[in-house]
Formats: structure tokens, C-alpha cells, sequence
């Protein structure tokens, strides 16, 4: 039985038990041995978006034996399932880049094979350019989808789709099971630490860690081509102008809202309502233009919704933490928003005590307000999921909690990796 709670309520008592019995540390309180284990794993990072991705190939990068585990049969979750296709920037509104390392990576990866519109100045630093736009750019999902299939398989992380993760069996500190199913039933998979980039903290959640839900305004983007946009491609020269990306529906804020309806994301009946009724936001657009020859591209395979369940983690980063220095911080991101702030984002933000070798990445970090909006985008998921990976290899080598781990080793190795941990504008 589903037991929605209150919005922004601790999910700790008021949620069905049931769900969340297994996990208990130092102790096997649930024998696995009803499950054929498939393989054991140093890491598994479960979900497939863009930080699990980046969980993956950092943690692979740093030698650990890497399972990626995706529900769908496509990486980049929203970016791609989701249709978003804006990789929102990696400065700070200034000319000041202030993210880089993965998520600068993946904006590459992002136009590969899509059309994109990259402003010259960040490409040819040191040139006399100026910026006139930020270090962003749109790019086409199914493009970016393919270049996420081919760095995967570059970078040698197994990855498994169509697998659905349900259940955690902790049976010591460093070993636990996962319970997945797929279509050869329910399998196990060994692993001594976890990254949880499910968007929605499935794991940690089922593993009793503090976690906050929230609502969403019903939103939907959707794709759509006509003849009239394909008369205006052929005389621009531009593919992109042959296709129409609808925003439709309101914003996370509650700003433009069209209905007052919110939609839980933990609720099944709630996410159908929530996806039914966007395709009818895309379908009312449309269906009085058919004499254009308009049709629908694409529609997202999975729920676009901004926010669903969140780690209630170390610290809990909030709209005052822009400009502030934090001497535990991961990595950096702007202020898609407005030009100015930037955010460091602490590691406290990413872990808990409760689960000591779990640690959450992507739009399910500790965050709320002004600064969960801006960790809650593309590349601030990157940023994290690097951050992310390469805990978790130091905790595999160190054999300690995520929330004990040496902050100074994990930042020294993020950024020969790149990574810029600190914002030279910062404050304490
Ligand atoms: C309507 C909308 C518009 C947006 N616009 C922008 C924008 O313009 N630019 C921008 O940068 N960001 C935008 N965002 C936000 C951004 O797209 C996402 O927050 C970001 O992509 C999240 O990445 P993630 O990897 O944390 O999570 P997700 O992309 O949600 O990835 C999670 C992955 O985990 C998988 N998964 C989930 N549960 C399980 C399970 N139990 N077992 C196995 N796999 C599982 C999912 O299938 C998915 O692939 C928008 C979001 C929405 C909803």
C-alpha cells in the first residue's frame, strides 16, 4: 500500500516499513541465498543518467570493477529519456568557468552528434573573444544517448539495462547484495559500496536513510516536426530549425503553473496522472495545427519530473549557500538562473551516517530551495557523479564509511582529474 506523506516530511517514519527492512549494517538479517548472484562488483552505481554515468567511469578510472545498472535500455535518464536537451553552463555568468573535469566531458559528448550552439569564446580561450552567451548548449537527446552508449564501452564499465533495482540486502559493512530484477527473474549482484543516481534515492531509501519528498506542477517537453519547419531548415542549412522542443506545462517554483495539481513522484498513480496528463498538454498544442502536416518526434520514456525523493543528508545545501566557501567541497556550479552565484557543493551534502557504504549522486544530493534548483541540472549531476565515483573508490580501497572518508585525498583526486573544487570567489 502507497502511503504518500507530506510535502518536505522525513520519510523515515511515515513510510511503509515493509519496504525498507533489509538493510542493516554489520549484520545479515535477510539471507541472500535465495538469489543466483549474477557477479560481485567493487561499485555498482545504480541508474543510468548523467551521474550515474559519471559515477562509473570515474570510479572505473580509478581501478575499481564498475557495474552500471539502468531500468531503461538508454543512458543519459532525463537528458535523453527525458528529452531535456539544454546542457545548462558550466560558468558562472561572468566568463568565468567554474565547473569542469566530467561534466565538461559530457557537454562535449552532449553535441558529438547533435547540432549545438557553443559560443566560439569557450571553445578558443586565449583568443580576443568575448563571451556572449554562457558555457552552455542545446543539443539533440537521441545524439547524446549515442555518444554516452560509445564512452561507456570505451571506458570498459559494464552496464546492464532493463534491470530494475528493488531491494538491498546488507550483509557486512562491505558487502551487500542487490536484489534486481530482469527478464532472467530476480538476481543478486554483490558489491561492496554503492553510488545511488536513481534521481529518486531508491536505494538509500530502502536502505532506512533519511529522506525528504516533494511535489511537482504537472511540466512537459516534447519534440515535434512540420513541413513549415522543415521549408525553414532547408533555407537556414540548420537541422535544428526542422524541429520544435515544446516547454510546456509550469515550473518547479509553481511559477506558470497551468493547474494547481501537484504530483508525487514515490506514487505510482500520481506518476501516471502526472505523464498522461503532460502527452494531453503536447496533444492540445498540437492537434489544432494537423494542417501544417505538424507530428510528434518523440516522447519521453520516462516521467520528467524535477524532483521526487532526496537524501536528507550531512548538510542539507540551501539558497544562502551561494558564494560560500566550503572547505569539504566537491565542485562547482553556477547559477543557470542569473549571472553571479556560484555554489560549492560540499561532500556532507552527498552522505549520511545511516548507510555507510551508500552515497547518493546527481539531483538526489542533500539540497533544497534556490540551491536545489541549481544542483538539480545536467552538469551540477555530472559534477556530483564524479565526486561521487571517486569516493567510492577510496572507500573501497580504504574499507571506510563514505562519511569518514579524507576529504583532502578525495579533493586532490578530483582535481588532478580536473575537477575544479573551489570557487576563488568564495567566502567562508
Ligand atoms: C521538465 C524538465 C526540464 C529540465 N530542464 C533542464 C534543462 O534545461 N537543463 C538541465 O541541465 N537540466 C534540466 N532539467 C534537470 C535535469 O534534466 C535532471 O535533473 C538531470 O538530468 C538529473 O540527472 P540524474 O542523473 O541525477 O537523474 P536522472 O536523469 O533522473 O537519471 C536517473 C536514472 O536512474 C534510472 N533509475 C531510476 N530508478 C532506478 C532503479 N530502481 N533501477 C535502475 N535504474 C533506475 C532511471 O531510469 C534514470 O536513467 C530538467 C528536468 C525536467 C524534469
Amino acid at each position: 500500500m502507497f502511503r504518500p506523506v507530506e510535502n518536505g516530511a522525513d520519510t523515515r517514519s511515515s513510510s511503509d516499513s515493509s519496504l525498507r527492512e533489509e538493510y542493516q549494517v554489520g549484520g545479515c538479517i535477510r539471507d541472500s541465498s535465495d538469489v543466483s548472484i549474477m557477479d560481485e562488483y567493487d561499485v555498482v552505481v545504480v541508474g543510468g543518467g548523467v551521474a550515474g554515468v559519471s559515477a562509473a567511469i570515474q570510479a572505473k578510472r580509478e581501478g575499481c570493477r564498475t557495474l552500471l545498472l539502468e531500468k531503461g535500455i538508454m543512458l543519459g535518464g532525463l537528458a535523453t529519456l527525458g528529452l531535456v536537451g539544454i546542457y545548462l553552463p558550466l560558468c558562472d555568468g561572468n566568463g568565468q568557468q567554474v565547473a569542469a573535469g566530467l561534466a565538461e566531458e559530457l557537454l562535449h559528448l552532449s553535441i558529438k552528434y547533435s547540432y549545438n550552439d557553443l559560443d566560439p569564446y569557450w571553445l578558443k580561450q586565449g583568443e580576443e573573444l568575448l563571451p556572449t552567451s554562457r558555457y552552455q548548449s542545446a543539443f539533440a537527446p537521441m545524439g547524446f544517448a549515442l555518444s554516452l552508449d560509445e564512452i561507456i564501452q570505451e571506458e570498459q564499465v559494464d552496464v546492464l539495462f532493463d534491470a530494475v533495482f528493488s531491494r538491498i540486502i546488507a550483509e557486512d559493512l562491505f558487502d551487500s547484495v542487490l536484489i534486481v530484477e530482469t527478464k532472467a527473474g530476480r538476481v543478486g549482484f554483490r558489491t561492496r559500496v554503492v553510488v545511488d543516481a536513481t534521481g529518486d534515492v531508491d536505494v538509500l531509501f530502502r536502505a532506512g536513510a533519511p529522506c525528504i519528498e516533494a511535489d511537482n506542477w504537472l511540466s512537459y517537453w516534447g519534440y515535434t516536426t512540420s513541413m513549415k519547419q522543415i521549408r525553414t531548415a532547408v533555407e537556414t542549412g540548420n537541422v535544428q530549425d526542422a524541429v520544435v522542443l515544446h516547454m510546456l506545462g509550469g515550473l518547479a517554483d509553481g511559477s506558470k503553473a497551468p493547474d494547481t495539481a501537484k504530483y508525487k513522484g514515490t506514487c505510482p498513480y500520481e506518476i501516471t496522472r502526472f505523464v498522461l496528463a503532460g502527452r494531453k498538454l503536447l496533444l492540445d498544442q498540437i492537434k489544432d495545427k494537423i494542417g501544417e502536416d505538424i507530428i510528434p518526434l518523440t516522447l519521453a520514456a520516462m516521467p520528467q519530473l524535477r524532483t521526487t525523493r532526496r537524501l536528507s543528508g550531512l548538510y542539507e545545501l540551501t539558497t544562502g549557500d551561494a558564494q560560500r566557501r566550503f572547505a569539504d567541497s566537491i565542485g562547482c556550479i553556477g547559477d543557470w538562473r542569473e549571472a553571479g552565484p556560484v555554489y560549492e557543493i560540499p561532500y556532507r551534502s552527498l552522505v549520511c551516517h545511516e548507510t555507510p557504504n551508500i552515497i547518493s549522486a546527481g539531483r538526489c544530493i542533500s539540497a533544497a530551495g534556490g540551491a536545489w534548483e541549481v544542483t538539480r541540472v545536467i552538469p551540477a549531476a555530472a559534477v556530483t557523479g564524479q565526486a561521487a565515483g571517486c569516493a567510492a573508490a577510496m572507500a573501497v580501497e580504504q574499507e571506510r564509511a563514505f562519511a569518514d572518508l579524507e576529504l583532502r585525498d578525495l579533493q586532490e583526486r578530483l582535481e588532478s582529474a580536473g575537477v575544479i573544487t573551489h570557487n576563488p570567489g568564495a567566502c567562508d
